[in-house]
């Protein structure tokens, strides 16, 4: 007898024995199905039907380490029917390399869950007449009417379109003409969602400038082959436009192409903009405001080939293109935080765009008014990447004048003892804005009323932390803003509990300060009384803005001028194009300053700088007010005075001066269980164990994470750090083998982390 041919399938729930998946056979019916095949297999002693991926084929004579009789048959195709392309598998397999995270898991992670249980597919019946239908076999007379009316319709037609037609109540007549072979049917499968609104005012193209029209035509040149290139320009230098012309040519020329935004700009501002321009191409989108049936929609369509362009967040660079077409790929804001997913497999969107490019052999194009340093290095130092400046704003738009007021000293001179975070500097610009009819972004990057919940004697040092962390909570005031029913909530752990009236030490009153958008809301409400009244201020944060559908409604009562004044955290600071703001206030720029983080000054200019960039996008003159007590920090200085490459040569210096990335490549490993000593036992083994294979990488800890407790478990850190990715790859992939890597609960395994908490 034949053997059956065998297949390596990645089980999609971890399997730490085996992280490249394991051996199954191909029953004869299944002989067919290709690689990227979602399957149903048995797993373990009580063969539990289980989900995988076939992810190769097992060649003959292949020593496959088990004997040929225990290898048991795959259990049939998964009902989604899904088959993933065979780049999207490659790239699938690097993100399980890269980031060390098993490929059944990473598998699981790129699947949209909306695809996996098929939302929204309908199966149709269509039916026409047969070409030959039987003479022998004898039909009623209500039976030969219906096909008379179905020869007068446009045709196939859907079964229950002709019964309606037929004047029947039921398809069930109908039925038993396709079995007497009077009429055909075809099954027809389509994935059927709410119409996704694409706002969007058609604008006319813009001619593109000379800086503009030169990056369009290296870029272009580069098309067919794996290129980096870096756009740096200032925020309304006119990047986008570009992107909107590399997108066009790259349909042009038959191709598909992926524009990666940030979530938080993924507004239908974005998105219609794109569409709308577009016109020869069909968009795709995909994002979190979309239903799971819409998802599923547009996930088909992009399986199908049906659609030129993807336009999402981060995952969509696992949107399952058809091999050979991708051609293009670009990255906007490529500087975001929020490209890196902090979940496993915790790959960076920007990293990971880079290596789908040159797995499709294309372009791959990051955009930045505020470059990462990575990418900074990548394109001025190491040349990896070709740099191509913006150096002036568009045509008809100002830079924006910033200027930073020194909040301490400003402090001092409030009159009014209930005002402490709007300053006279801001205040006056603001009246001066509102009375001149512009419009006002003020941004505070910290949700809550205060962060600061203390006892009022200054000798009793009791201050309210979490009891699950090692953190202090938040104090929050209740939606109708009444400070007394007030709460506190651990922004780590989402704990709650009502604000105590009195110290638990020592019985005096508690007292809340510092600083959150809730109390900036509660002072404008002071000082500015009618925009209240007008209901024209609109707070945006994590609190008021819970789906995507109320951040949209927000930005469009911005858009309409409806809202004269929107605060909030950093949603509000990316990417939006309003020109009627002619006011940017940033509160304070100190929050990102205290955090324990080597990027902590990047992150400020940064904030600096992308948020004054949505001053002056109009004909008017924009202006930016930044408050800070420590206003001559160079990161605050620099970006008020728009001098990047200043900033990134001073930063890269001091990166390089510690050994820091982007000099030095790092990996975390994060430990966290419920026993102190059970944790610092743990990682102490694990690093002991590390050291005896990393070489030349050195290992760095164990140590005490910043915040050394989260939601009641303990968190220690080990650090892995080369001058050489491969060689921390090697190093986490001897782990892996080892079994010492069994990523859950326990342990977070961080591959370039962005974060230091
Ligand atoms: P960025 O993406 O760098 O922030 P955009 O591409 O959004 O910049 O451009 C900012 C504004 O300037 C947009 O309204 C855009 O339509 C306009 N614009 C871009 N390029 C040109 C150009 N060459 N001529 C005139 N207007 C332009
Ligand atoms: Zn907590
Ligand atoms: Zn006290």
């Amino acid at each position: 007898m034949d053997e059956l041919p065998l297949v390596v399938v990645a089980v999609e729930r971890a399997v730490d024995r085996s992280p490249d998946g394991l051996t199954y056979a191909l029953p004869r019916e299944l002989a067919r199905l290709p690689d990227g095949a979602r399957v149903e297999v048995p797993l373990g002693r009580g063969e539990t039907p289980t989900a995988g991926w076939i992810v190769r084929r097992i060649a003959a004579g292949e020593d496959i380490g088990i004997p040929r009789e225990k290898i048991k048959p795959i259990l049939g195709v998964d009902p989604s029917g899904v088959v993933l392309p065979g780049e999207l598998m490659q790239f699938a397999r690097w993100i399980s390399g890269y980031y060390a995270c098993p490929i059944g898991m990473t598998l699981a992670s790129i699947l949209p869950a909306a695809v996996r249980k098929a939302i929204g597919r309908v199966e149709r019946t269509l039916v026409d007449l047969a070409p030959t239908p039987p003479t022998a076999v004898k039909i009623t007379k209500r039976q030969q009417q219906a096909l008379d009316v179905l020869a007068t319709l446009p045709r196939p037609i859907e079964i229950a379109d002709l019964a309606e037609a037929a004047g029947y109540s039921s398809v069930e007549p109908l039925k038993r003409l396709i079995a007497s072979g009077h009429l055909v049917a075809t099954k027809k499968t389509s994935f059927e969602a709410g119409f996704i609104a694409r706002a969007g005012n058609i604008a006319p193209a813009p001619e593109p400038t000379a800086e503009q029209s030169a990056a369009i035509a290296a870029i272009s040149r580069d098309f067919g082959q794996f290129a980096q290139h870096l756009i740096f320009g200032v925020t309304g230098s006119g990047k986008t436009e570009i992107y909107i012309r590399l997108l066009e040519e790259c349909v042009r020329r038959g191709k598909r192409a992926i524009l990666l935004v940030p979530e938080i700009s993924l507004t239908p501002q974005t998105v219609g903009r794109i569409a709308a321009r577009l016109v020869h191409a069909k968009v795709a989108v995909l994002h979190s405001g979309l239903t799971d049936a819409q998802r599923n929609q547009q996930w088909q369509l992009l399986a199908e080939g049906g659609a030129d362009v993807v336009v999402g967040a981060r995952s969509a660079l696992f949107a399952p293109i058809p091999d050979d077409s991708l051609g293009l790929i670009v990255v906007d804001e490529e500087h975001e935080p929020g490209y890196k997913q902090d979940s496993a497999p915790r790959y960076h969107g920007r990293d990971a765009a880079i290596r789908r490019a040159q797995i499709a052999k294309c372009p791959v194009v990051l955009g930045s008014a505020t470059p990462s340093l990575e990418s900074w290095m990548n394109a001025v130092e190491r040349k990896i990447s070709t740099l191509h400046r913006l150096t002036k704003r568009a045509p008809g738009l100002n830079v924006p004048k910033v200027t930073v007021v020194d909040f301490g000293a400003e402090r001092r001179e409030i009159r009014d003892r209930r005002v402490n975070l709007i300053g006279p500097t801001l205040r006056e610009s603001m009246e001066k804005t509102l009375r001149e009819g512009g419009q006002v972004l003020l941004l505070l990057n910290r949700r809550g009323y205060a962060n600061y919940i203390a006892c009022s004697d200054q000798r009793c040092e009791w201050m309210l932390t979490c009891t699950d962390c090692d953190a202090g909570m938040v104090c929050h005031v209740d939606a109708a803003g009444n400070a007394r029913k007030s709460f506190v909530r651990c922004h780590h752990c989402l704990a709650e509990t009502l604000l105590p009236k009195q110290c638990p030490d020592c019985g005096k009153p508690v007292t809340v300060f510092g600083l959150g958008t809730q109390r900036v809301e509660e002072e404008l409400t002071r000082l500015f009384p009618s925009l209240i009244e007008g209901e024209t201020l609109l707070r945006v944060d994590g609190d008021t803005m819970q789906t995507a559908a109320h951040f949209h409604d927000a930005l469009e009562r911005f858009g309409k001028g409806e809202v004269k004044v929107l605060m909030g955290t950093q949603m509000i600071a990316k990417g939006l194009d309003f020109p009627n703001v002619r006011l940017v206030g940033v509160v304070s720029a100190d929050t990102a300053l205290a955090l324990p983080d080597f990027r902590a000054a990047e992150r400020t200019f940064q904030l600096v700088s992308q948020v004054s960039g949505r001053a002056g996008r109009g004909a008017n003159p924009g202006r930016a007010v930044i408050q800070s007590f420590e206003p001559d920090t160079p990161a605050i200085r620099l970006a008020a005075s728009h001098e990047f490459e200043r900033f990134a040569a001073q930063e890269l210096a001091d990166r390089k001066e510690f050994g820091l990335p982007p000099y030095r490549r790092l990996a975390r490993l994060i430990l966290r269980h419920p026993g102190e000593t059970e944790c610092a036992n743990r990682s102490a083994a694990l690093a002991q164990a590390i050291r005896g294979f990393a070489g030349a990488v050195e290992v760095r800890g164990p140590s005490v994470c910043p915040i050394a407790r989260i939601a009641g478990k303990y968190r220690r850190q080990i650090e892995l750090l080369s001058d050489s990715a491969v060689e921390i790859s090697r190093v986490l992939a001897e782990a892996r083998s080892q079994g010492l890597l069994k990523l859950g609960e326990e342990l977070a395994v961080d591959v370039d982390p962005i974060s230091a908490v």
